[in-house]
């Protein structure tokens, strides 16, 4: 199981993995595309000094190639020059009315502040109007500060993000591994760990609840007390795991042939002790006596069918030999009245037994609680 848990888990880190960085690949191959297509695609023989130059000679130009400063020919001036890889340049000026016009459309104001060379251009004393040269191998520069700032933005998001997946799967896999130890831990404490049935400390508990059930609901209940005969004698022919081989394939009879309600349980070494509650319905209506008695025909009927199983199965003790064995029981029975001790059924369960072993052993004893009777049963 904790192999499989821990497949598991590389499984899930594996994929986490994967999917996290094919997200986040493909995320910034996005980005760089984009950015190449707006920054780096840019001339190769930029450098500032030239950008100086070729600006102030575009000045020059300007003064030269547009003596009179018709709007029609600074469009055109603005239009030829704009082809230069590297350098915008855009016009501005005063309309009539005093609001600043743009001969580039769309322009907006903050970009018309940001010009790296500002030319002034006069008619006269009087200034029609500013040329704005704009380097754009600077916005280039700034655009790739803020790409690479949302870069490490975005490295950082995506670690936290995987950071925090990481943990809930850790999380999840780790309470996990808790819940099912605890279940492990919560099983191992009232189930024996040879045979897989209940503790003797479980039963004894276990029988308190069901006598003050059994004297709430006026429901009958019975106890069959199990004992394997001269079990000794077979472990120290045989050796101890013969012994706990013995003891599982009784434990396997005495568990098939029980029902989902009967709890069993392993009262001490090679003793078993199994309750059985009054099951379905209550056939000789309310009174308490005709009840105990068709519980305690089930019953006899449950015990001699395990005794004979167990008589005719035959257990290997070797590759050529097979030993059978057989158990002796002890039955009592309690009928709900009040004022009856747990320890009563048990007691009396356990007389029986002795009868049993007394009486030769591979036999069914029956306490009968109104007469104080055993009887003994082949
Ligand atoms: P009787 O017919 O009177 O019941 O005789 P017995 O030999 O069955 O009874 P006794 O109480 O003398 O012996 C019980 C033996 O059960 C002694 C003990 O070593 C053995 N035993 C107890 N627990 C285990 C176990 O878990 N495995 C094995 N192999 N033997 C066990
Ligand atoms: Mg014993
Ligand atoms: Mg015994």
């Amino acid at each position: 199981m904790k192999s499989f848990l821990r497949t598991r888990f590389i499984i899930y880190l594996l994929l986490l993995t994967v999917i996290g960085s094919f997200l986040f690949n493909f995320l910034l191959a996005r980005q760089s595309s984009i950015m190449y297509k707006y920054f780096i695609e840019r001339p190769t023989s930029y450098n500032v000094e030239r950008a100086e130059r070729l600006s102030s000679s575009i000045y020059q130009s300007f003064k030269t190639e547009i003596p009179s400063p018709a709007m029609e020919n600074i469009r055109g001036f603005i239009e030829k020059y704009n082809e230069i890889p590297f350098l915008s340049i855009n016009f501005i000026y005063e309309d009539e009315s005093g609001a600043i016009k743009s001969v580039l459309e769309d322009v907006k104001e903050i970009d018309i502040l940001s010009a790296e060379y500002v030319f002034p251009i006069k008619q006269g004393s009087r200034t029609i109007g500013t040329l704005l040269i704009y380097d754009i191998n600077k916005e280039y520069k700034k655009g790739l500060e803020e790409y690479t700032h949302m870069l490490n933005i975005m490295r950082i998001f995506f670690s936290i993000l995987l950071f925090l997946l990481l943990f809930i799967l850790l999380y999840r896999e780790y309470s996990a591994k808790i819940a099912q130890e605890k279940r492990l831990a919560e099983y191992q404490a009232v189930h024996d760990g040879l045979t897989g049935l209940y503790t003797h400390k479980y039963f004894k508990k276990h029988l308190e609840t069901e006598i003050s059930r059994s004297e709430r609901y006026k429901k009958p209940l019975s106890l069959i007390m199990c004992d394997i005969d001269h079990f000794k004698h077979f472990n120290d022919t045989y050796g101890h795991l013969i012994g706990d081989e013995i003891l599982k394939t009784v434990t396997g009879i005495i568990s098939e042939n029980t029902r989902a309600s009967d709890l069993v349980a392993r009262y001490g070494g090679e003793e078993f002790a199994i309750l059985l509650m009054e099951a379905g319905a209550q056939k000789d209506g309310k009174d308490p006596e005709k009840r105990l008695k068709s519980l305690n025909e089930e019953v006899i009927e449950a015990a001699k069918r395990i005794k004979s199983k167990v008589e005719n199965t035959r257990i290997a003790v070797s590759d050529q030999r097979s030993v059978g064995v057989t158990i002796s029981m002890g039955i009592s029975s309690y009928n709900g009245h009040p004022g009856y001790k747990p320890e009563n059924l048990i007691r009396e369960a356990d007389l029986a037994l002795y009868r049993s072993k007394n009486s030769g052993r591979n036999l069914v004893t029956v306490f009968d609680p109104v007469t104080k009777e055993f009887t003994s049963l082949s």
